[in-house]
Order: C-alpha cells, then sequence, then structure tokens
C-alpha cells in the first residue's frame, strides 16, 4: 500500500505474521524497522527477499535523526513498511512520532495488524478481559513506581504490566502494598515460546511463586479490576458480570 504501513511481527514464535505483514514486507519500497537483524532475520525465515532495499534503523536512540529521510522517502510517494523489534509498533515500542507526523504530512497510514503481547497474555490470564488497561512499563525509581500503581489499583479494568523479568518480583511485591494481597493476578512468561508459561492466583500466591525463582525471558503482570470487587474471590462474579455482555461476540 501507499505511504505508512505498520507492520505487526511475532513474539517469539516465528509463524505468528499474517500473510498481509508478509506481503507488505515484500512490497514495500523502503524497509524500516527498530531491530534490523530481527527484521532480517524474519523476512530470512519466510523467504522474503530484500532485493537490493537495505532495512533501515529507526529505534528510539536515532529516531530524531531516521525520521527525515524516512518522512522524505514517504513525501515523494514511496511505500515505507515498519516494524518494531517484538508485535506492534507503538506497544511499549517506537513508531508514534512517525506515525503522526506522516498523518500531520497527510500521508496515508495503514496498519498490518498482529500479535501483542499484552493481548495475547490477557487471553491466557483468566482475569477479565471486558476492559482493560495496559500501562506499559512502570516508571524506574521506588517513589514513582508506587505513585503509578497507586493511581492503577483502582481501575475498574484489568491491568496489563510489562516488566523486565529480573525485576518482576519486586514489582509484585510493590504491587501488593497497593493493589492487596487478595487481588486476583496472573503472570504469563514466554508466551508462544517453548518455555510459555502462565502463573494465576492472588497477587500474594503469584508474588510467591516468583520469590527467589530465576525467571528468565519476557513476562507480562496482570492484576483484575479494582474499585467494588476485584479480590480473588469476586472474580466468578466478575466473569459472570463480563459474560453477560460478550453472548454475542462469543456465541
Ligand atoms: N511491541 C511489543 C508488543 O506488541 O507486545 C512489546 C515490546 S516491549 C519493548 C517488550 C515487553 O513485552 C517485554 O519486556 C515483555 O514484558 C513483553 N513481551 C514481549 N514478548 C513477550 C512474550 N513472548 N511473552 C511475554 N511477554 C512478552
Amino acid at each position: 500500500p501507499p505511504g505508512l504501513t505498520l507492520v505487526s511481527v511475532p513474539i517469539g514464535n516465528a509463524r505468528d505474521v499474517t500473510l498481509r505483514a508478509l506481503d507488505v514486507l515484500r512490497g514495500a519500497e523502503v524497509l524500516a524497522a527498530e531491530d534490523t537483524r530481527s527484521l532480517r532475520r524474519l523476512m530470512d525465515i519466510h523467504g522474503i527477499p530484500l532485493n537490493g532495499r537495505r532495512i533501515r534503523p529507526y529505534h528510539d536512540a536515532n529516531g530524531a535523526r531516521a525520521r527525515p529521510a524516512l518522512m522524505h522517502a514517504l513525501g515523494e510517494g514511496r511505500s515505507v513498511a515498519y516494524a518494531s523489534e517484538a508485535g506492534t509498533p507503538m506497544i511499549a515500542d517506537p513508531g508514534l512520532k512517525l506515525a503522526r507526523e506522516a498523518v500531520s504530512a497527510g500521508i496515508p497510514v495503514t496498519a498490518a495488524p498482529g500479535p501483542v503481547a499484552a493481548v495475547a497474555a490477557l487471553t491466557l490470564s483468566g482475569l477479565p478481559t471486558d476492559r482493560f488497561l495496559f500501562a506499559g512499563f512502570p516508571p524506574p525509581g521506588a517513589g514513582a513506581r508506587r505513585r503509578w500503581l497507586e493511581g492503577l489499583a483502582g481501575a475498574g479494568a484489568t491491568v496489563i504490566l510489562y516488566e523486565s523479568p529480573r525485576r518482576v518480583h519486586r514489582l509484585l511485591t510493590e504491587m501488593r502494598e497497593s493493589f492487596g494481597d487478595g487481588r486476583a493476578a496472573a503472570l504469563a512468561r514466554e508466551v508462544t515460546k517453548r518455555f510459555e508459561e502462565v502463573i494465576r492466583g492472588t497477587l500474594a500466591e503469584v508474588a510467591e511463586a516468583t520469590h527467589g525463582r530465576e525467571l528468565k525471558g519476557e513476562v507480562v503482570v496482570m492484576a483484575g479490576p479494582g474499585g467494588g470487587g476485584g479480590a480473588a474471590e469476586d472474580l466468578p462474579a466478575l466473569l459472570a458480570e463480563a459474560l453477560e455482555g460478550a453472548s454475542l461476540r462469543d456465541a
């Protein structure tokens, strides 16, 4: 397609890429990626030749420098495909400024949608899915993180966070304080990969399960809805409520 296409790529399993995403990668005149090597590998796996194209790096550290060239190509009417390192661009990943500039310049922007770790993890969590709040990575710094968690604790929605495995036990411990020990929770690790694992329980239980254990790989942390209800024992009622509104979608 003309203009900018935001291409979703796998979150672990190389086959989790859409046929359309592959078509876009095959056909785009200009390729840009947060991580050029991982896009190259994905294209190799699926037999998509570069055909003389090089993959231009576009990430947080070089975005301001790399954007003008991409905008220039777009301005000349060339098709540009952008992929982040994993999953969907702009979801805790770069791409927002590029897409905004393209929109401001009147350039068509479209998406070749696909995997998002937050959504895959949510579907595995057993937590209510009718409302969810994706908050990305917690801020560094204990004080900022506590205020941030307190701001999320009352959300009437399942809260979804990204965190590095090294810090996940600390995050869960801090969440016990802001959300309460009894809040329903889940941790999804290595989703779509060989060692995929989901830990479900109360926040206290999930935190205990990660204690003294060296977690490897990538993790998503989730807590059930707060504000009236949200404790693990309220889950059946919350789920029943969510399911009532879901009959049209799931039937
Ligand atoms: N753009 C990506 C998306 O659409 O989900 C997210 C990129 S963000 C930089 C990377 C974080 O996503 C990881 O630290 C982890 O929290 C989460 N993540 C990515 N892949 C994952 C997987 N296979 N299993 C669990 N979490 C994953």
